[in-house]
């Protein structure tokens, strides 16, 4: 197979043909979650959130009656199934997930992110509470998130490749807690007082890289649910044991497709794009003034690293108007995830 392309070699080939090919090259989305029962017990707060589909606006009632207008590419209404504008997992995916999908076979990187407070449904919408999709009427299971859909259509559509093409698929799966990187998937899975952490290096070529990361070579969906399973698992027990909880790190689920087409001259020529799916850490702000110093510094971390990634995707965003200096790596996150936002890069330069 033709090498995949590098970051450079791909900035230097871009073209405004080959951006636009992208349909939309940021999108943000919101979605609005049932509320819990502590929320439904506070009737005053029942009317503090209303959407208007048709102008995707959502409308924040804030103290004092303040209303406040947000508009976004997409928003999900999913607060209750009656409603005509309900969205549920299979929405959210086939609006999001599908086209990073499209792009991917394109050859493009891509990353989604969900960004939220702790309890506002970031894990709900990205792994949702089981994987299991295991069959085509199955895949209308609720419950499923993002991360599983994203996977299974992947492995569909490898599926439908034309005979002149074959296509490979790794996955790896870590956490960034305390800007410091744990293996979700290691092999054999070490001892979780004994985890150590991972070093990023950066390849003169290839850019930021976690060192030792276990990429898993996987054939089929089944065998991609079974590594979240272990990773999600692997996690929530390592949050329980280092008294953490889960939502104080960012997870990252990266998928790497690589497919090679030969052509009637019997010549291939290789595509790799490499998409980042990742449940952050939640976004509230966590004690400045904790006497607990595990506790304090958690929150620091979390707050720069979440300050850098809204600096670094507002700069990508405000580029094209003549912005400068992309600050990746002031975080661990931005840093290693530039590879995949550098399509936002590339439409600066066109
Ligand atoms: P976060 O990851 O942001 O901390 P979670 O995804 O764990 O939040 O969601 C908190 C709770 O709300 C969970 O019990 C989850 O099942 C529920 N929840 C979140 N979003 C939805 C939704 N869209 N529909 C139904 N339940 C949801
Ligand atoms: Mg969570």
């Amino acid at each position: 197979m033709a090498p995949p392309d590098t970051p450079e070699n791909i900035k230097r080939r871009a073209s405004k043909e080959k951006i636009n090919e992208i349909d939309n090259l940021l999108t943000v989305a919101v979605r609005v979650r049932p509320m819990n029962n502590r929320e439904l017990s506070c009737s005053s707060i029942y009317d503090t959130i209303a959407v208007n589909q048709d102008k995707n606006e959502l409308t924040v009632k804030g103290c004092l009656g303040l209303i406040h207008s947000f508009q976004y590419d997409h928003i999900f209404y999913s607060a209750s199934p009656e409603n005509c504008n309900f969205a549920n997992q299979k929405d959210v995916f086939f609006t999001l997930g599908k086209p990073m999908i499209d792009n991917a076979f394109k050859g493009y990187n891509a990353c989604l992110f969900a960004y939220g407070q702790t309890g506002s449904g970031k894990s709900y919408s990205m792994m949702g509470e089981n994987c299991n999709i295991d069959d085509e009427s199955a895949n209308s299971d609720l419950q499923a998130g993002i991360i599983p859909r994203f996977c299974y259509d992947l492995f569909k559509r490898i599926l439908q490749l034309p005979h002149t093409s074959c296509a490979t698929v790794e996955i790896s799966y870590f956490e960034i807690y305390n800007e410091k990187i744990y293996d979700l998937l290691a092999a054999p899975a070490p001892a979780l007082d004994r985890r150590t952490p991972l070093k990023v290096r950066e390849h003169p070529a290839w850019g930021p890289y976690v060192v030792n990361l276990t990429p898993h070579a996987v054939k089929s969906y089944t065998e991609i649910k079974d590594l979240l399973y272990i990773g999600n698992k692997y996690r929530a027990t390592a949050a329980t044991v280092i008294n953490e909880k889960s939502s104080r790190s960012h997870s990252i689920v990266s998928i790497e497709l690589s497919v090679c087409e030969i052509d009637s001259d019997g010549d291939d020529s290789g595509r790799r794009s490499k998409i980042s799916l990742v449940d952050l850490a939640g976004s509230e702000r966590v004690g400045n003034n904790s006497s607990n110093e595990d506790r304090h510094r958690e929150g620091v971390s979390i707050n720069q690293s979440l300050l850098t990634l809204g600096k670094v995707i507002s700069s990508l965003a405000d580029c094209k108007k003549g912005g400068g200096f992309i600050p990746y790596r002031e975080s661990i996150l931005t840093w290693l995830l530039r590879v995949s936002l550098i399509q936002l890069e590339l439409s600066c330069l066109i």
